[in-house]
């Protein structure tokens, strides 16, 4: 509709992707997605402090690139605000990013540089690998893990570089997308890769793909994000099929 207001429909989209990393243990108590403003670059939609699955459109708010409210500056926020905030500003090509502890990329967070890749084709934006923040380089060895400062936040987003996700040494990941759908996929999906490595390292050593395959599986994500988006929709009773009546 033209001229119609894109933030309701940007907040919508946030509260689904809520609920699809909920139904998909990315998120529990804890992990927050964001989304960019489409006409206002130095401005994302994050919800105020609180548990995903209970996030609602009325708890999303506006913050601006020092990761600060901008109207309701005094409304209960995440302490990791800056992932997003300093992610945003080091990346224009991002428009959504995920943060979470899902378990089995926290146990890859753990197992060093270089131990998480790619291994099935649905993980093409894994790439090569994927970087990995040690808090430690940048603020000693006795914090609590948590990018509660712009700096660190600076540094989180230093180390990702131009990769779609960054582990997070003894805390969690951090994926990036450009569009809420794709942040998701690559939070769902690191997880996922991380199953199936898993699976196979107690069988001996996988077959990682290359990095020319991986790019090859990277080249056809927009239809894995589109067709799995529209799934997950329905999975929580956001979609067509569950919707009686609706044609198609
Ligand atoms: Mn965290």
């Amino acid at each position: 509709m033209p001229g119609a207001d894109p933030i309701p429909e940007l907040k919508a989209t946030l509260v689904s992707a809520n609920r699809i990393l909920v139904h998909h243990d990315i998120v529990d108590g804890f992990g927050h997605v964001s989304a960019r403003l489409p006409d206002n670059p130095e401005r994302f939609l994050l919800a105020r402090r609180k548990a995903p699955g209970l996030v609602t459109a009325d708890d999303i708010i506006e913050f601006d690139l020092s990761g600060e409210p901008v109207v309701e500056k005094h409304a209960p926020t995440f302490l990791e605000r800056f992932i997003h905030s300093e992610i945003y500003a080091a990346r224009p090509d991002v428009n959504s990013v995920v943060h979470s502890h899902s378990p089995l990329m926290v146990a890859m967070s753990v197992a060093g540089q270089g131990a998480f890749r790619p291994v099935c084709h649905t993980c093409g934006f894994l790439g090569e690998g994927t970087p990995l923040f040690e808090i430690r380089k940048v603020a000693g060895d006795a914090t609590n893990l948590l990018i509660s400062s712009r700096e660190l936040g600076k540094a989180l987003a230093e180390t990702l570089a131009d990769a779609g996700v960054v582990l997070m040494r003894g805390h969690g990941t951090t994926a990036v997308g450009a569009s809420v759908q794709q942040a998701v996929y690559r939070a769902v999906y690191s997880e996922i890769n991380a199953r199936v490595q898993l699976s196979a390292q107690q069988m001996g050593v996988p077959e990682f793909l290359t990095p020319a395959e991986a790019k090859a599986c990277e080249g056809t994500s927009s239809l894995q994000v589109e067709r799995t988006w529209a799934y997950w929709l329905d999975l929580i009773g956001q979609g067509r099929a569950s919707q009686p009546g609706v044609a198609g």
